[in-house]
């Protein structure tokens, strides 16, 4: 079948997926990518194409929507809305982050559960794809208030989820102080102590290494695609978006081995720190986003180095990018500028940080391009350590989690190299799509239509 005809065929299905599915622009995009990767396997391996496994594959098993009333410390009734998305069981329970952020709605949670299922897939462990979360948004309330919406967005959750059916864990504005909250909540209502959420701090059934798994993943991941040219991280001048937990965390890996990070982010602004963030600046920067939850811009005025408000860091010169703070922030321009500037690695901390045209300008520049369901797979394969840990009721040291860790990020560049090889390049982005489908695809035939 000629390329034209393919494309017709992925048109044709992204018009039924639009019409199904009005106005949820990202879940587009992320279906839109996969099909256009998925649509000439499946030409070329029909029994795929007769059972509609793309078809069932893009519509998730269920959709949990709920109403999450909570009372803010001056006493007023506050209404937010939750979400869980269940939308691949095949080859384990449902498996992904929950976000709390203001943008948060159908469309975002769909595009991130899907892209859920072929990351899980990829990292070789037995669990299947979800998402959830809430339009509530953690800045600016106290520890208090986080704490009551926590415990009300359990009340109606905890009936839908459970070790054995859906494991959630955390993501843009659910970290260990939010985990806390929703286990504490869960453990009162079922009157059980179980691995029903992973993120879980160290002394409560948390695994080593989780916190910083998705940081560290990527930063790997970079590593094992930088070998393909016989290089490596050391030396190279890295920019990081985000300073959140992927950023702090791919800035501590990339520093410990011999790369230099020069910026960091938030929704504000970035700072430029041509000497590097070291270990002593990194500690800084945990405090201040972790403990006093104050804003990047602080950094510049304690170093004395440049911020610039209201932009990304794409515009700085570097070897490496990686994304990690939300999706499509690196667009067609910002691509090109990056290559200009002699960037040839882009690693994805974040979920679809690059728009489709940023992705058609790596694509075209053969360069080194880390898709996020590959490279910050990293995150939820430590969340399936974590879960096999408290089904063991044993933990893994750190040493033992962290070599795992890397195994399986190798694991899943090979997978990316089997499918994803062309002549003269890896194309990544095919890789990560086939190699996670083909698991998946073969469960549900498996099980029939169900
Ligand atoms: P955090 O909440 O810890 O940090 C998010 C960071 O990104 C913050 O610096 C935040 O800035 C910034 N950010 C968020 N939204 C925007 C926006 N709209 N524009 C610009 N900056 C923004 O989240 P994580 O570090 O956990 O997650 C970052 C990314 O990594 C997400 O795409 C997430 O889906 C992905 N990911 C996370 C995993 C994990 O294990 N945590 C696993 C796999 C992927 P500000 O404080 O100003 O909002």
């Amino acid at each position: 079948m000629s390329n034209n005809a393919y494309d017709k065929q992925v048109q044709e299905f992204m018009a039924r997926i639009k019409a199904k599915n009005p106005g949820e622009d990202e879940f587009h995009q992320a279906v839109h990518e996969v099909a256009e990767s998925l649509i000439p396997y499946i030409e070329e391996n029909p029994q795929y194409k007769e059972a509609k496994i793309l078809e069932r594959i893009a519509e998730p098993e269920r959709v949990i929507l709920f109403r999450i009333p909570w009372v803010d410390d001056k006493g007023e009734v506050q209404v937010n809305k939750g979400y869980r998305i269940e939308m691949n069981s095949a080859i384990g329970p449902y498996k992904g982050g929950l976000r709390f952020h203001p943008t948060v709605n159908l469309g975002i949670l769909k595009f991130l559960a899907f892209e859920q299922v072929f990351k899980n897939s990829l990292t070789t462990l037995p669990m299947g794809g979800g998402k959830g979360g809430s339009d509530f948004d953690p800045k600016g309330k106290s520890d208090n208030e986080v704490m009551r919406f926590c415990q009300s967005f359990m009340t109606e959750l905890f009936r839908h989820i459970g070790p054995n059916t859906d494991v959630p864990a955390g993501d843009i504005g659910v970290g260990g102080r939010e985990i806390g909250f929703l286990f504490g909540q869960y453990k009162r209502l079922r009157n059980e102590f179980t691995g029903v959420l992973t993120g879980k701090g160290r002394e409560w059934g948390g695994s080593l290494i989780r916190p910083e798994a998705t940081g560290y993943g990527a930063t790997y991941f970079a590593e094992e695609m930088l070998k393909t040219r016989g290089e490596s991280i050391k030396g190279k001048t890295v920019a990081i978006s985000g300073s959140g937990n992927v950023a702090q965390f791919a800035t501590e890996k990339v520093t410990e081995m011999g790369g230099k990070v020069v910026t960091l982010s938030d929704s504000s602004g970035f700072i430029y720190d041509k000497d590097g963030i070291d270990e002593e600046k990194l500690a800084y920067v945990m405090h201040l986003k972790n403990v006093k939850r104050g804003r990047i811009r602080e950094y510049a005025d304690k170093y004395g180095v440049e911020y610039h408000e209201g932009k990304r860091p794409w515009g700085i010169k570097c070897d490496v990018a990686m994304p990690n703070a939300t999706q499509n922030e690196i667009n067609e321009e910002d691509a090109k500028t990056l290559i200009k500037n002699g960037c040839y690695v882009v690693s994805e901390g974040a979920n679809m940080p690059s728009t489709p045209e940023a992705v058609e300008v790596y694509l075209e520049s053969k360069i080194l391009y880390g898709p996020g369901k590959a490279a910050n797979a990293g995150g939820v394969a430590v969340s399936g350590l974590e879960m096999s840990q408290n089904s063991l009721r044993f933990s893994w040291t750190r040493e033992e989690v962290d070599e795992k860790l890397q195994r399986i990020m190798k694991d899943i560049h090979a997978q990316c190299e089997k499918f994803g090889k062309e002549e003269d390049f890896i194309n990544y982005v095919k890789g990560a799509n086939v190699g996670g489908f083909v698991k998946v695809a073969d469960a549900m035939l498996a099980q029939g239509i169900v």
